[in-house]
């Protein structure tokens, strides 16, 4: 009798703890999103990307020191998907355009 207790109450634990961990990784992966599409944008206005040379897209600069091909989606300082916008850790804080670039490029490694 009280083992069929038991069992039911450790069967009912199980199941919340089993949905506690899903929620948890859920809400484990969400801010991640959240941050990276929070960040205020990165503008070539900014004293530091004027510093640098960014620019919001690659294939207008006419920086002598751009190499052909070069954007913030192909940097090693760059955390976000190829399209759109995502963080660098140069500007920490602002988000950088994936088609953007900036003269502190430096080539992923493959
Ligand atoms: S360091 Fe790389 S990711 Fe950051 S702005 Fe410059 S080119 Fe883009």
């Amino acid at each position: 009798m009280s083992n069929e207790k038991e069992v039911e109450s450790r069967r009912r634990f199980l199941k919340v703890a089993a949905g506690t961990a899903a929620m948890a990784a859920v809400m484990g992966g969400m801010p991640r999103y959240a941050r990276a599409a929070d960040l205020p944008p990165l503008t070539d206005a900014d004293p530091t990307a004027k510093a640098l040379g960014y620019v919001e897209d690659a294939s207008k600069t006419t920086n002598p020191k751009h190499v052909a091909g070069a954007d913030c989606s192909n940097c090693q300082f760059y955390s976000g998907g190829p399209t759109g916008r995502g963080p660098c850790q140069l500007f920490p804080g602002k988000s950088v355009n994936a088609k953007g670039w900036c003269v502190s490029h430096a080539a992923k490694k493959a």
